[in-house]
């Protein structure tokens, strides 16, 4: 509880950091703090409320980060719903599915899974969208975000103001 979400100079969310990590960062003077819980903590030289949301002073080069690809991560990437028919499924409904058919190329990568209904990828089978008239809700791109935000987002962990900058971050 009362972990505090780190931000690049650019509003980028690097990680989830410890409130103690936080409020050294704080007082090293390498981060702004943007918004705060209530709770207060106090030393002999100052009292300060607990950071929720902190940004680096400084830019830093963005490290380049990779997404591994899951089934769970697909779903993330995707908001649960089926690219083929548009509707929102819980996990235990849903699966994924090759655009270009493995059978004929198709690689098993972010731009070529998507996630789909059970019933659109029966339907689909080894068929190309074009002959079905599917069209794809999204085109499918590697997700930038990492993971475990999403899990934060979908969990309702956190300050409630980390809900807008992790919403910025999967943009
Ligand atoms: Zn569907």
């Amino acid at each position: 509880m009362d972990n505090t979400l780190l931000l690049s100079a650019g509003f980028e969310p690097i990680r989830v950091i410890s409130w103690k990590k936080a409020v050294t960062l704080v007082v090293l003077g390498k981060v702004e703090v943007l918004e705060a819980y209530q709770r207060e903590v106090r030393s002999p030289s100052l009292t300060l409320k607990l950071p929720a949301v902190i940004k680096l002073q400084r830019y830093l080069k963005p490290i380049p980060r990779r997404v591994k690809f899951s089934r769970q991560n697909l779903f993330s990437r995707d908001n649960y719903t089926c690219q083929y028919c548009h509707r929102h499924y819980p996990a235990g409904q849903l699966t994924y599915d090759h655009i270009v058919p493995r059978s004929k190329g198709g690689k098993t990568s972010w731009t070529n899974v998507v996630t789909s209904c059970v019933r659109c990828n029966l339907k689909k089978g080894n068929k190309h969208l074009k002959s079905l008239n599917y069209k794809l809700l999204k085109e499918p791109r590697e997700p930038r975000w990492l993971p475990q935000f999403s899990q934060i987002l979908h969990g309702g962990n956190g300050h409630p103001a980390w809900r807008s900058y992790l919403a910025y971050a999967k943009a």
